[in-house]
């Protein structure tokens, strides 16, 4: 095996069956080789900095029902909230202080936020922090809304396109959602100039490694400029409550093997990464990423924003917590900068 991730280092194309096999693969030294291969690919393109993002988790509402997600509209229990303009704009302020210059906004499909709130919103914002980047992550929305906001300022959109296989895409979300829009709308955001970013959960219920390549595949062709992937991790109110989540060993071989297949892609260390492992996010770093992002939401609603179980919030995973979360990035070679962190090729 250590020849086929070799021979991935190399920029050479493995087969979906050489792929299979890698990701399959659960040597011990294969994994190392692929994380210093990884680690070597990040440093030549974006040397040892890590971007920081400051995430404001928006709204707790969604209309759709993802049969994995603990804010799914069918949770009855989930806490629901919503942030106003003030309160995000606020966010924002506190967070170019601590020194971010990316604004993350994020939120479940809430028809509260309107084209018209979203772009006097990103108007203000970017009126505000012209230096600084703006990132959506709001889910599908029509061609126009993602021209509409594109002109009021956003730059980066993040949409996970979830599972790339339309057999496992069906297993994990009702009949009313589309594999097929999804990916339309990653094309489109794509054509109106957006950096974009797509991604997957590891570990999900019924995936196996033949649909991780067919999401290392469809990510081939539309060559998001981030990609966004991280363990799945059951909610007790959902259908997969006592299903094991994705373990911490298959997200960094994927995570690795994506640095090696998009060499200058943006990377999150993700929440998820960690809540599963003590020192998930250290590990995601030296495994190719080169992006965390720290959460920047008020206080009184970050537990509400609750994905999956023990979603971690406060620590180094909360903005305020900065300095510590820089330090233990440098305790392990890597430079945490206050840039927008734009795709190296990115005009
Ligand atoms: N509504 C937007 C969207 O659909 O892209 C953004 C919010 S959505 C909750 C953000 C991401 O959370 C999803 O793309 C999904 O991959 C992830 N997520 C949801 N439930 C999860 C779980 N149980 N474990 C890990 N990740 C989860």
């Amino acid at each position: 095996m250590t020849e086929t991730a070799e021979k991935l280092f190399r920029n050479g194309d493995l087969s979906d069956e050489e792929l299979t096999a890698l990701i399959m693969d659960n040597d011990s030294d294969v994994s190392e080789m692929i994380r210093r291969h990884a680690d070597e690919t990040r440093r030549k393109y974006y040397g040892n900095k890590v971007f920081l993002r400051g995430l404001t988790e928006i709204s707790s509402y969604c209309k759709n029902d993802c049969l994995y997600c603990g804010i799914r509209r069918s949770n009855h229990d989930a806490q629901r909230y919503r942030l106003s303009h003030e309160d995000i704009l606020s966010c924002c302020e506190n967070g170019y202080k601590l020194g971010f210059r990316t604004f993350v906004l994020q939120g479940g499909e809430d028809s509260f936020f309107t084209d018209g709130f979203m772009c006097r919103l990103i108007s203000d914002i970017r009126e505000k922090y012209p230096e600084c980047a703006i990132t959506l992550s709001l889910g599908e929305r029509s061609r126009e809304s993602y021209r509409l906001m594109k002109n009021a300022g956003a730059d980066r959109y993040l949409l996970r396109h979830e599972a790339a296989s339309q057999e496992l895409y069906s297993k994990l979300h009702p009949a009313e959602m589309s594999l097929e829009k999804r990916k339309r709308c990653l094309y489109d955001l794509k054509e109106l100039g957006y950096q974009v970013g797509a991604g997957f959960m590891v570990g999900a219920p019924y995936q196996t490694a033949e649909h991780l390549v067919a999401d290392l595949r469809f990510m081939q062709e539309l060559q998001p400029h981030m990609i966004g992937i991280g363990p799945f991790v059951p909610h007790h109110n959902t259908q997969f409550a006592g299903v094991k989540g994705g373990t911490l060993e298959l997200t960094l071989r994927l995570l690795g093997i994506i640095r090696l297949m998009f060499p200058k892609v943006l990377l999150p260390a993700t929440t998820a990464l960690g809540t599963i492992a003590p020192n998930g996010r250290e590990l995601g770093l030296m495994t190719g990423c080169n992006v965390v992002m720290p959460n920047l939401s008020p206080e009184n609603v970050r537990k509400k924003y609750d994905l999956y179980d023990n979603k971690l919030s406060s620590g180094e995973e909360a903005a305020e917590c900065l300095e510590k979360l820089k330090k233990s990035i440098a305790d392990i070679g890597y430079q945490a900068v206050s840039e927008r962190g734009d795709y190296v090729d990115y005009v």
